[in-house]
């Protein structure tokens, strides 16, 4: 009785240690977790307004932990960046979807758009432009269409961002902003900077039907993206009511759970070959 309750108490400890751990020193578990392979990556598509048809997917990093199991990226992307990790993290991102790719790229339409998203520490680094071509080489040639996505803050106090943007575009990758409208003096740098994409937030889209106070604003954004000859993408559209409003305003094209949701790459090819017989 008395090994049985020194075995449970030292479970009990064991199990509270390995919870803890993970809010206490989440970089070793981050480290721990690219070590130990709990990683994988999902694809939500985006379709084209106009047809409905697949135009391209946006990669999203999944974490699942041991103990605490599906740890939102929102969760792991913010620990990895104030643990100085989210390099490594976006290099373990560029290895996995490079392994993913060469099983992709057999499946889906050569010209898919494939988005990534960045962090803009990494963007600001010296190393990032050797990270991307590294990863480039490590992908199946003349496959995909490469587009990155960075959120506003990116620009705020980072001098070399122009730099950086204008040789994605000397080497044929495309600039999405993200979670547009969720940051501050948004508007300035829409101008200032070449995007080729200018994604509008989940919270905007939700909205949509629902508070009349938002419309003015997702109006004007969209008529200014129209001015500036950005491509914009409505993500978070759950209902055909959003997906018929964004339409009606001219988006080009949508994303969300109404399409699909995040998918493994065998869900995604599946995806793919039930759009192509409709
Ligand atoms: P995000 O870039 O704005 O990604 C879109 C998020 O909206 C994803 O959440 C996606 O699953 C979710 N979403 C898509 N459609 C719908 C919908 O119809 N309804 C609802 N309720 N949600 C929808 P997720 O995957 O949890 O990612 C959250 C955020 O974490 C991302 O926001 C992005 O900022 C960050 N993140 C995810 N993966 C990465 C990554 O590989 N690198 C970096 N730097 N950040 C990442
Ligand atoms: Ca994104
Ligand atoms: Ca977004
Ligand atoms: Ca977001």
């Amino acid at each position: 009785a008395l090994l049985t309750g020194l075995l449970f108490s030292l479970l009990v400890a064991a199990a509270s240690w390995l919870l803890l751990s993970l809010h206490q020193r989440p970089g070793r578990e981050i480290l721990l977790g690219i070590k130990r392979g709990q990683f994988h990556v999902e694809y939500q598509p985006l379709v084209t307004a106009q047809d409905g048809r697949p135009y391209g997917v946006e990669a999203l990093l999944r974490w699942t932990h041991p103990v605490e199991g599906m740890i939102p990226p929102d969760v792991f992307i913010g620990y990895a960046e104030a643990q100085n990790l989210i390099i490594p993290l976006t290099q373990h991102l560029f290895s996995l979807v490079a392994r993913d790719a060469r099983f992709l790229s057999q499946q889906l339409p050569r010209g898919t758009r494939l988005s990534l998203n960045l962090s803009p520490l990494h963007l600001a680094s010296c190393d990032f432009r050797h990270h991307v071509q590294t990863w480039i080489a490590a992908m199946p040639a003349d496959h995909f269409n490469y587009v990155f996505e960075i959120t506003e803050r990116t620009m705020v106090g980072e001098k070399g961002a122009g730099e950086v943007f204008a040789w994605l575009h000397d080497n044929d990758f495309k600039i999405a902003i993200d979670d547009f409208g969720t940051g501050h003096s948004a508007l300035i740098y829409l101008e200032k900077y070449p995007f080729d994409y200018l994604k509008i937030d989940r919270g905007f889209v939700q909205s949509i039907g629902t508070e009349t106070v938002t419309s003015p604003v997702l109006d004007a954004v969209l008529l200014l993206a129209k001015k500036l000859n950005l491509k914009t993408v409505a993500e978070g559209v759950e209902t055909g009511d959003q997906a018929a409003w964004l339409v009606n305003r001219g988006v080009t094209h949508l994303q969300g759970y109404l399409f699909s949701r995040p998918l493994r790459p065998e869900n995604l090819i599946h995806y793919y070959q039930s759009q192509a017989r409709l």
